[in-house]
């Protein structure tokens, strides 16, 4: 056994490092602006740099890391390696970003969609530990859930499993990024409350958002919402109500499917707090199973904002004592 891994995730926004020890703790990190909505050479070259970087400014032999754990938001295959399709850029079509990455480096690589690489992270080293079936939700921009069954990460048949944005839960209901109508996503997501402010501000509800209108029709942040909640806004507070209510619908979904002993919710909306997490559970509560509702506990997640580079690196840690790495 190795004593280090490397998380690398690669988000929407940038790319974040970390050289992570078997205790799950960062011990050296590395940035770069680069991020998943550019071409892959970019993308590729920006994670050699990091790599690069965590090795030289961490004082780690190369000989002395287990593998290199990379994260990718958007769909991927991760037991073929692939990126599936990521932010409109044909050219990340089943893109075999795990096998580029590892003939670079000449390390071992492990992919895998970023929302399963903090279930695992959650579950080695957060607020899963010691259960044996967990879910990870991530409330954010979109949401998702990373399944642990039998204390290994689920991925399904393609390595989508854990798409609940996109479970249709609103038949015939507002259109979702993916296409399809009424899905959890629609509702239950920052992208999903930025549609709520609008739908409020054109139906001509009196309402302090009105002021807040982003230029160039651009989402309304989370943020925003909850600051003019905050004031005691009616509109705002109906908006952050009704996207936990469907978060909560879909929390509902996943114990009457998946039964674990642990549901862990985190992702930046999840900060927002009771504003949207009381009306989850009340409507967790409301469409689940008594025996099934007294079987699960629901806790914050542990490691925040770190828990991208430690969910890589625990994966990383985790194959490899597997032999899979
Ligand atoms: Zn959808």
């Amino acid at each position: 056994m190795k004593p280090y891994a490397i998380g690398i995730d690669v988000g929407g926004t940038k790319i974040a490092a970390g050289l992570v020890g078997r205790d799950g703790k960062i011990l050296h990190r590395f940035t770069t602006r680069a991020h998943a909505e550019q071409e892959p050479e970019l993308v590729i070259k920006a994670i050699e740099q990091a790599y690069r970087a965590i090795v030289k400014e961490g004082r780690v032999e190369a000989a002395n890391i287990e593998a290199v754990g990379l994260g990718f938001p958007g769909n991927t295959n991760g037991p073929a390696g692939l990126v599936l399709v990521s932010s409109n850029l044909p050219a990340w079509d089943h893109f075999p970003l795990r096998d580029v990455v590892a003939e670079r480096l000449g390390l071992p690589v492990i992919l895998d969609n970023d929302t399963n690489l903090c279930a695992v992270g959650e579950h080695r080293y957060g607020a899963g530990q010691g259960a044996k079936n967990m879910c990870y939700v991530t409330f954010s921009t979109g949401i998702g859930i990373g399944i642990i069954i039998n204390n290994r990460l689920y991925v399904g048949h393609t390595g989508t499993a854990g798409e609940l944005g996109h479970v249709v839960i609103d038949i015939g209901g507002p259109p979702c990024t993916c296409g399809k109508n009424g899905c959890v996503m629609a509702y239950a997501s920052g992208v999903g409350i930025s549609r709520m402010a609008y739908e409020k501000v054109e139906a001509g509800v009196d309402t302090q958002l009105r002021q807040m209108v982003p230029p160039d029709g651009r989402r309304f942040s989370g943020e925003q919402v909850v600051e003019v909640a905050q004031r005691g806004d009616k509109a705002a507070r109906e908006i952050l109500e009704t996207a936990g209510f469907y978060c909560g619908v879909g929390l509902s979904m996943i114990v009457q499917i998946i039964n674990p002993e642990t549901i862990v919710i985190g992702g930046g909306l999840s900060r927002i707090g009771s504003m949207v997490l009381d009306p989850a559970l009340v409507a967790m509560r409301e469409h689940t199973q008594p025996e099934l509702w007294d079987s699960v506990r629901v806790v914050p997640w542990q490691l925040g904002d770190d828990l991208g580079i430690i969910g890589a690196a625990a994966k990383a840690f985790a194959d490899a004592e597997a032999g899979l790495a």
